[in-house]
């Protein structure tokens, strides 16, 4: 079997942090990097079809989806297949750049599925479409599960799960549906969670868990209450968008157990998130949230991390800080980065950047929102968009 041989001044593994050392994968050739990083980012929850969240700085993220003021329908957006597919390929590409190697992708399922399957190069996913049955358009527990099992059964390939917009937003009938069909099949179940008010008490009553028992259930934000490690809720710390629409974030890094992007097309990768939480919790943490930002997220999954690597030019010191990018990324002991282009697209950040924005400017031009300039006689009182997220 031929190697690739990738020699490191420092190299970062899950096990520890060892100087001049040596790795070996399947593959060809030699690379050398000052830092490398294995494995890559995690993104541990984006939102692929998001392009717009409003302005303004709420108290919690009900108020924010009441009052938000959209630029575009998010229902119709999400209904055109094609665009879906393409910005969950743009989200992916963009992500890959950074040096993310894993991406949970909720949002349309099978936009981000057919995403997947066309691209060729890209991070390796989890497909856990958005229950939301609240709200028009968008499906309840009993969908979803069909779609997923209809995509496991092509080829098994793509790891699936279950993501609840949330509480707030789905019946409990659902919730509770979700959950168990989850744990049946054995796939991950995440939810928005506790985003400006403590929802841990009512999660806890209508699922009926138990202090000192795994719930396994995956908490995307958090960032209000306390209590979670008790329930067995592994908790997604989300840092970019927690600040842009409510100013703050989680307050204690020690029980984050993975970072998100959220809306990384609006606000960047799950790299960019490892830099805001570095940033607003201070450098001492910097090692500890790079592990949760990378191999953190792949157990979050149960994902396998082998040949996922980062090469950097940069000394660690530089990689802590967020800093730089990967001159080459590794997904499977593939190389997808090649001197900071994707192989087989031959596309750079700038270029992947312009198509972000033309896709953007597609979105708006196509689904303007219904009710921009009516905000006081728009019946569904949240800009026409119908829908969230
Ligand atoms: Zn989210």
């Amino acid at each position: 079997m031929a190697l690739m041989e990738i020699e490191a001044g420092t190299l970062v593994t899950p096990r520890g942090v060892t100087e001049s050392a040596r790795m070996k994968l399947r593959g060809k050739g030699s690379l050398y990097g000052e830092t490398v990083v294995t494995p890559g980012f995690s993104d541990a929850h984006a939102h692929p079809q998001v392009i717009d969240a409003g302005e303004g700085r709420w108290s919690n993220a009900y108020e924010w989806i009441r009052n938000r003021r959209l630029k575009v329908d998010e229902a119709a957006l999400r209904a055109d297949l094609d665009l879906s597919s393409k910005l969950a390929a743009a989200s992916m590409l963009r992500s890959l750049l950074d040096g993310v190697t894993l991406m949970a992708l909720v949002g349309r399922g099978d936009a981000n599925v057919l995403a997947y399957r066309k691209l060729p190069v890209k991070p390796r996913v989890v497909v856990m479409p958005t229950i939301m049955d609240l709200q028009a358009g968008w499906p309840d527990a009993w969908r979803v599960t069909s779609l997923l099992l209809s995509v496991s059964a092509l080829d098994g390939a793509i790891p699936l799960g279950f993501f609840i917009h949330s509480i707030g937003c789905v019946t409990p009938e659902s919730l509770r549906a979700a959950y168990s069909a989850a744990k049946e099949l054995g796939v991950p179940f995440s939810i928005h969670l506790s985003e400006g008010i403590d929802e841990l008490p009512t999660l806890v009553s209508l699922l009926n868990l138990r202090k000192g028992e795994d719930s396994k259930i995956i908490g995307v934000h958090c960032i209000s209450g306390s209590g979670y490690k008790e329930y067995g809720i592994r908790v997604v710390h989300c840092p970019l968008s927690n600040l842009r629409l409510y100013g703050k974030t989680i307050g204690r890094p020690g029980e984050v157990d993975a970072v998100g992007s959220d809306w990384p097309l609006l606000l960047g990768s799950a790299a960019a998130a490892y830099k805001a939480a570095v940033k607003v919790h201070g450098r001492g943490w910097a090692s500890y949230l790079l592990s949760k930002s990378t191999v953190g997220g792949y157990e979050l999954f149960g994902i396998g991390w082998e040949g996922d690597v980062l090469v950097f030019d940069e000394p660690l010191e530089k990689v802590l800080e967020g800093s730089v990018s990967p001159r080459f990324v590794l997904v499977k002991g593939e190389v997808a980065v090649e001197e900071g282009r994707l192989v087989k697209l031959d596309l750079g950040k700038d270029e992947v950047d312009k198509k972000v924005r033309e896709l953007i400017k597609e979105a708006v031009e196509n689904y303007p929102a219904r009710c921009l300039n009516l905000y006081s006689s728009c019946p569904t009182g949240d800009g026409g968009a119908g829908a969230v997220r």
